[in-house]
Formats: C-alpha cells, structure tokens, sequence
C-alpha cells in the first residue's frame, strides 16, 4: 500500500500539488517492519495517512503553509491525533498542502503553491485543508486529516467529491494543531467513503490531558452506527441553506438527496435558523481576534524565520513578522488586533460572541424536533483558480454554510451528492446535535 501510495503521488502530484512534504524513507522502512509483525488488532494496520501541515509531526517538517515556518524541520513532538494513529499502526506517507495557518477557501493562500482540484485542475480544491481533500480524491492516500475552523474540512471535500467530518467542539485533542481561532479549530478526517471516515474518528476522539478543551464524554463506536436504517429520522432543511446564492445546480442535487431520504423512510421539513445571515460577521471578528493573539508566538524568537534586516530587538520582530507572513494573514491579524483594542472591545468581540449565542440557541432550538439539519455544504462547486483571489470578502461568502456549525459547536460531515453542470462534485452537509457524531455518520451512511 506504501508502495501504491508513492508510486500515485510520483504519478500525479506534479499537476495536484497536495504534497508539501514526503516522509519516504521513514515510511518505507516502518512498512517493511510492519510486513515483518502483521497486527490483525492494529485499526489502520499499514494504512497510507496524509496529514495537514499545520498538524505537528515529530521530526518532520510542519510549515502551515507559511514562509514562516518553511525551515521548521524538526518538531519536537507529536499531535496527539498523530499518536493516536500510530498506535493503530498507519504510515503517515507526508504533510499535505493549506492556505498559509489555515486562513482560505481556496487553498492559493499557501505561501509554497496552489493545489489544484484532481476533477478539473483549472479549479480550486476548496481550503484550507485542500491538499487533504485533493490526496484523497486524487488516490495518493487513503485518508488524511484536515482542520476545520469555519468550514476548511467539509468544504474542500464538497469541492473534491471526499467525505469530510468535523466533530463537535471538544471530541478530538487539539493539541498540536497549530492554533488559528482556539474556539473553533478541530481536527477531523477526510476519506473517500463514510464507513472508512467513520473508523478513523472512532480512532482519534477522545479526552486528552493535554488539551483542556478536549471533553469528558464517552466515544461511542460510529462503525455502529453504519446500519443504513434512517426509517423515522427527523431531518431539517433550513431555508436559509437554499436560498439566494445557492447555485441551481447545488439546490437540486440536495433536492434529490433528499428524495432519496424519503425513500428509506425519513421525514424532513423546513425549517429557519433566523440568525444566519450574521453568522459571516460574527466569525470573521471573532476567528480575527483569536488568530491575532494564537499569532503572537511567531515572533522571530521562538520558531521558524528571523529577519536579518535589523539591528534592534523591536525590528527584528518587525520585520520576522512582515517578511514571514503573507497578505491574508497579515489582514486577519490587524483585523483582529483592531477589534481586541481598547475601546473597542465591547463594540466588536463582545456583541460578536453574543450572536454566536444566538446562533447556537438557533441550532439548539432545531434539535429539540430534528435529528439532522440538511443542507449543502458551500454554495457553489469548485471555482476556478483566480477567480476570487482579488477580493477577499467573495472569497469568504463560500463559508456561508458551514461557519455557523462551527460558532455552534455542533459535528457537521460533508458528502457527495451529485454533480454540477460543469462536471463537478457537490457536497451536501449533515450536521447533528453536539456529541452526536453517531447519528451524522448513520444518516450520511444510509445515502451513500
Ligand atoms: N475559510 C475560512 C477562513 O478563511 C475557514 C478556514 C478554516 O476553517 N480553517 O477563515
């Protein structure tokens, strides 16, 4: 399988660009040891992984897509998820590509290349986390994992026609995923199908000493959950998820997926999530404001680059951060440097985290009725590579549908659902009450 993997990513990768670093020779000498101790019990037993690069790999190369950290080569530890799989006994085959700190729908913010969508390599692969979604769709690894701040997990997989979970706030250890917004980063798997999704969450949740945040609740297992029975499920279907923006094309392919739920006896209804149209707003001051501070490590100092541009200690920050950092970066943080100030504060992060409440009363209200909300997951296919990078602000409606999962907490999972005129995958989003990963993966199940 490691074999398989190289040889695909020698084949491919040169037009995908998901890679930004193999790890060849150490996964070729753990696979042979692994040939040599077969382990029936080991869950991922020699199984190709690609990881994001802003997950830490111990030794081996973590960038963020950034400049900044293009010579940090040797880590000194591993993520947790990074032990969790390898306790499992997977072969981590290399660092996959993302828009520069996860901050991008596109994944042109990397600071190295482009990844290009295996489906049509004209367009976007979807971001941050595009070079995971590209590897999977492109067949270089089985799986990889991906971080989802507002959406850079289910939207590249919607964008590249992968299963792409993020669970709930608190279900997977964030330690050693390099912070973007601490209270919305979490880590989750991309694969090509749900049951294969399924069992490496199952693998990498858990409550983790090392992550505070991590929380207390017991891991169900989600391959249980793979029955294909939804008879008696309760799905809404927001009206704020179809409406204007949402390309035609999108809208009847979830239309039809939702057909299909009838067919197996779910019911679904419509429904409103009155404060969404905030939701934007509300994410981008508060993801702003928790980048601004997480990116205060990056200071010359303690990792990565340090200018040789100045002679005094303030330049030599200065100008570590100026050369470091690309533009998208850079606007976030004084975004978020400006909305923290004083003065400030009460006008902006403060009124911004009481929408977030309201957009979880929102979600929360739902599911006193409703098993799942239904949706699509971006409002459009792929875009072409280009096309949004002069204007920010369009390039960040593309989250529309997915960052109120993330100001609400709750998992959310994108899966196929058809294809768009021009030949490209479409993504459909379940979303389920917190800690409810098991009915997701039962309902996303059942369709596929
Ligand atoms: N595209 C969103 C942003 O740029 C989401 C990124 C993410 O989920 N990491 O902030």
């Amino acid at each position: 399988l490691v074999e398989a993997s190289y040889n695909r990513i020698h084949e491919v990768d040169d037009q995908i660009g998901a890679f930004l670093t193999l790890d060849e020779e150490n996964a070729r000498s753990q696979a042979k040891q692994l040939d040599a101790a077969p382990d029936q019990q080991a869950r991922l037993f020699g199984i190709p992984t690609g990881i994001k690069d802003n997950i830490v790999t111990k030794n081996l190369r973590t960038t963020c897509g950034s400049q900044f950290l293009r010579n940090f080569d040797h880590p000194l530890y591993n993520a947790t998820v990074v032990d969790k799989l390898d306790v499992e006994k997977n072969v981590t085959i290399g660092k996959l590509n993302m828009d520069e700190f996860a901050m991008g729908s596109s994944t042109e913010n990397s600071s190295f290349t482009p990844t290009r969508n295996p489906w049509n390599t004209a367009h976007v692969p979807g971001g941050s986390s595009g070079g995971s979604a590209a590897a999977v769709a492109a067949g270089e690894v089985l799986f990889s994992l991906g971080s989802d701040t507002g959406g850079s997990i289910r939207q590249p997989a919607s964008f590249c026609g992968v299963v792409g979970m993020k669970p709930t706030y608190g279900r997977v250890s964030r330690f050693g995923l390099v912070a973007f917004a601490s209270s919305l980063d979490q880590i989750g798997p991309l694969t090509r199908r749900v049951d294969d999704n399924a069992r490496v969450l199952e693998v990498i949740s858990g409550i983790d000493q090392m992550d505070a945040t991590s929380a207390n609740v017991a891991v169900p297992s989600y391959t249980d959950a793979l029955t294909g029975d939804v008879k008696g499920l309760k799905i809404a279907v927001p009206k704020e998820y179809l409406g204007e923006g949402v390309a035609p094309d999108v809208k009847e392919a979830v239309m039809n997926a939702l057909k299909v739920y009838e067919q197996l006896g779910a019911e679904w209804e419509e429904v409103s999530l009155p404060h969404s149209d905030y939701a934007m707003a509300a994410y981008y001051l508060l993801a702003s404001s928790e980048a601004s501070a997480n990116l205060a490590r990056f200071d010359g100092v303690r990792y990565g680059e340090r200018s040789d541009n100045s002679d005094n200690m303030m330049d030599m920050f200065k100008y570590s951060r100026s050369e470091g950092f690309g533009d998208e970066v850079k606007r976030r943080i004084m975004l978020g440097t400006f909305a923290l100030s004083s003065g400030y504060y009460d006008a902006y992060y403060k009124k911004a985290q009481q929408v977030r409440t309201l957009i979880r009363n929102d979600f929360e209200s739902i599911f006193e009725n409703y098993d799942v909300v239904i949706g699509p997951t971006a409002p459009t296919p792929a875009f072409q590579i280009g096309e949004k990078m002069d204007d920010p602000l369009t390039m960040y409606t593309n989250d529309i549908l997915t960052i109120p999962v993330n100001l609400a907490g709750s998992p959310g999972i994108s899966i196929p659902c058809g294809f768009s005129n021009n030949g490209l995958p479409i993504g459909m989003q379940i979303v389920g009450k917190a800690f409810d990963e098991h009915t997701v993966y039962r309902t996303a199940y059942a369709y596929e």
